[in-house]
């Protein structure tokens, strides 16, 4: 049966603009990082990945390695697109990444224009698209000058391969510098994705000012610090229910065990769940433009959805978070 989206998928939540460009995003878009790979049934992605864009979220973000193994996110993704997805191009932002390993020898990582342009490329063959809405140096690269990098991304820009393009997990310092030299060239560097979560902060030491000033916008990944920000943990962590994500096991400490406890009760007084409450916390005035959650499920996606009913703090509300946090 061929997939109709839902007629009233935009009438769910406001979109929120990225910097002062015309690029406008939902507050929760979905990330294809872990659950989208050969790893889990395809019917599961095809079901969740519908059941997002039925209520309005119409960013996906993919990277070339996304999998696992690595490749397989955007091959998945490419099959969605052709089957469900084609009728509704225009009115989707996907976004796909450049930076960490992706195949061997010096070419095959990081940030010289040799592996973004023939990675961008891969990216489009395996997503069956001509162009991105966004492409991304994944990671800032200290032996390729910056000129270089931002160079290739303004090529694919020019190519008409990318819309608008973006950097991850650049510092404050390099984010101005890449922005600089973007303005030169007059290509569209437009965002920043970082990893931002109410126990991982370090974007409010100097990222966010910077943002602001550029007029970029900021999407947050690992918003809940892979799923420890959710109910999952908190009656006691067991290898099953981290889903094969070994990158969590030096995070379950007694220590943040002891935080999420204590978020809890703040998220429970608040009428949320710990997830919805570490989500709605990201999209509070002056924080992210969008948040990036990653889903096995519809269930979680409809929790996290449920994030959006409450997106207001108190003062007092954001000292307990912060000073739990610091621990
Ligand atoms: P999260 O921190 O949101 O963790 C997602 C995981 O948390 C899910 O896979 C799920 O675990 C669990 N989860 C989500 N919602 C719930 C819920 N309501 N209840 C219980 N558990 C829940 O995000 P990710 O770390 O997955 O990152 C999100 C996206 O950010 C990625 O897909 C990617 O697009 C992007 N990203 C970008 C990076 C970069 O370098 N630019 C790096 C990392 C991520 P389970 O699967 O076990 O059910």
């Amino acid at each position: 049966r061929p997939y109709v989206a839902a007629e009233n998928r935009y009438e769910n939540f406001g979109y929120r603009r990225v910097g002062d460009s015309g690029l406008v995003l939902p507050p929760l878009s979905l990330g294809l990082w872990w659950n989208f790979g050969d790893n889990r049934a395809f019917d599961t992605q095809r079901e969740v990945l519908r059941h997002a864009f039925d209520h309005g979220i119409n960013h996906f973000d993919l990277a070339n390695n996304y999998g696992p193994p690595a490749g397989s996110a955007e091959e998945n993704f490419g099959r969605m697109m052709r089957k469900d997805f084609m009728p509704y191009r225009n009115e989707l932002v996907i976004s796909s990444k450049a930076g960490y390993d992706m195949w061997a020898g010096p070419f095959g990582s990081f940030g010289s224009r040799k592996y973004l342009l023939a990675s961008a490329e891969a990216s489009l063959q395996a997503m069956n698209l001509d162009y991105v809405d966004i492409f991304y140096s994944h990671r800032y690269d200290p032996k390729t000058p910056l000129e270089e990098t931002i160079g290739a991304l303004d090529t694919l820009v020019r190519q008409g391969k990318a819309i608008y393009v973006g950097i991850s997990s650049y510092s404050a310092e390099r984010t101005a510098q890449a922005k600089a030299i973007a303005d030169e060239l007059g290509t569209p560097l437009v965002i920043h994705q970082p990893s931002y979560n109410i126990l991982n902060p370090w974007v409010e030491h100097g990222l966010l000012a910077t943002l602001q000033k550029e007029d970029m916008g900021a999407i947050a990944f690992t918003p809940l610090a892979q799923g420890l920000l959710t109910d999952k943990y908190l009656n006691g962590t067991d290898v099953q229910r981290q889903g094969g994500r070994r990158s969590l096991d030096a995070q379950l400490t007694e220590e943040n065990l002891d935080k999420i406890h204590k978020l809890n009760d703040i998220a429970l007084r608040r009428g949320q769940s710990l997830a919805q409450m570490s989500l709605a916390w990201l999209l509070r005035e002056g924080a992210a433009t969008s948040v990036l959650i990653g889903a096995s499920s519809t269930k979680q996606l409809d929790e996290n959805l449920g994030a959006l009913k409450n997106v207001e703090f108190t003062e007092t509300e954001l000292n307990e978070i912060a000073s739990i946090a610091q621990g």
